[in-house]
């Protein structure tokens, strides 16, 4: 059973289907009836677990006598039964990973300097304090080149926790793997060096220590609102779009996962806006289109879901971000979720890769490393982790590391 992209089921069966490959783009071309030459053939794209994206027709000649014709196709010998993740190039949840964490560890160096102060350094490498930092950082003296902060750290800290979990969501277990990250050094890139730890989530581990059940230790007041939730969102985002939840389920798991250490709905709200933008992204892998699809989805399925406080809160995103006369500086320099969720949305509508909307992110300023993750964790997924800058890539600390856990997360919710 295959479900496009309207929602209808179809069966195709497996011993009439011909696969090809376009070179270069890891996407998959999946034909079921390969006509004689000069009929058309029905063709599929389909994402990593199958599931058509796109369909369309296509000259059967091509397909049934001489796939070589066209030099970006390639047939692949195998059923589509015996197709599995390693026949893809590209995992979205490895891609989305490691564009947030190099993100991360882009952004950290200038994190807290204002919006011209790093402009005027223009940062265009990884450095640290290995590599001799030529400017006043915060982390002066203390962080190399390449490591990623508190936003990878949280992040891997809950897909450890669904892997350790076998593919369910416990809710108990992520608070208590945050808490192995902070209080025992666990999933860092600095041996027993965890950093950048955010006031609101700090209150939320104190409520977890004083018994407070795991779902009620987010601050629920308005200064609440930090970026700290929605900088380890992707996990959660990714476990919705590759169940494809439903409305219903995908609210209730965003709202879970962010009330751990957020409780506030202006945060539900910017992680739920979060989610619809990265699936949209993965799914059109074109910044303009996607942001059209994600606003027109959420008018018509999630609005009524909101209070008007939280749009209002949010009009930057829905009302002005597109106009032509819309002057980004506009957007303050601060770690409040929605400023941060503006900042990547308008960094990847800006931008046509993954270096300029990461780099634009970090001309932000102020909260460069949660920037530039939420935004780099949304570019690696609709770009792939090939369009990451290699001396990026291979500066980035634990990367091999950051690849497994992926691949683990990604494959334990398709055991699901
Ligand atoms: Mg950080």
């Amino acid at each position: 059973m295959i479900r496009n992209e309207k929602g209808y089921e179809e069966h195709i069966k497996p011993s009439t289907k011909v696969l090809f490959r376009i070179k270069g783009r890891g996407k998959y071309l999946l034909t079921n009836e390969v006509k004689p030459s000069l009929s058309l053939t029905r063709v599929f794209e389909t994402d990593l677990h199958g599931r058509i994206s796109m369909e369309g027709l296509l000259m059967g000649s091509i397909f049934a006598h001489d796939p070589y014709i066209i030099p970006e196709l390639e047939k692949i010998d195998c059923t589509f039964e015996e197709l599995n993740p390693q026949f893809f190039e590209r995992n979205p949840v490895v891609d989305g990973l490691l564009g947030q964490a190099v993100g991360d560890a882009f952004g950290v160096p200038v994190e807290f300097l204002s919006r011209r102060e790093v402009r005027e350094i223009n940062l265009r490498d990884m450095v640290g304090c290995d590599s001799g930092l030529a400017f006043k950082s915060r982390w002066n003296g203390l962080i190399p080149a390449g490591a990623w902060s508190d936003d990878t750290s949280m992040t891997v800290a809950a897909m450890s926790s669904i892997i350790g979990c076998e593919g369910e969501i416990d809710y108990e277990d992520i608070m208590k793997q945050f808490l192995n990250w902070w209080e025992r050094a666990e999933y860092t890139c600095l041996d027993n060096f965890p950093f950048g730890l955010g006031s609101t989530v700090a209150g939320a581990f104190e409520k977890y220590h004083r018994g407070v059940p795991a779902l009620w230790c987010g601050g629920s007041g308005f200064k609440d609102n930090g970026n700290g939730a929605l900088m380890r969102m992707f996990p959660f985002s990714m476990y919705c779009i590759l169940n494809d939840y439903t409305q219903v389920e995908s609210l209730e798991l965003i709202r879970n996962a962010s009330r751990i250490t957020h409780g506030h709905e202006i945060n539900l709200f910017s992680c739920f806006f979060y989610t619809l933008f990265l699936n949209e992204c993965i799914r059109m892998r074109n910044p303009k289109r996607a942001y059209q699809s994600a606003v027109n989805r959420f008018f018509d399925n999630y609005r009524s879901s909101f209070s008007a406080k939280s749009m209002e809160a949010h009009k930057l995103l829905f009302r002005e971000i597109t106009e032509k006369d819309f002057d980004p500086d506009c957007i303050p320099e601060s770690g409040y979720v929605v400023d941060s969720l503006t900042v990547a949305v308008y960094s990847i509508l800006h931008t046509d890769n993954y270096k300029d909307a990461v780099m634009m992110a970090v001309n932000f300023g102020y909260d460069t490393d949660t920037n530039a993750a939420i935004t780099g964790s949304i570019a690696g997924a609709m770009y792939g982790s090939s369009g990451i800058p290699q001396g990026w890539l291979d500066a980035l600390r634990k990367k091999e590391e950051l690849i497994r856990i992926g691949e683990k997360f990604s494959a334990c919710i398709g055991a699901c």
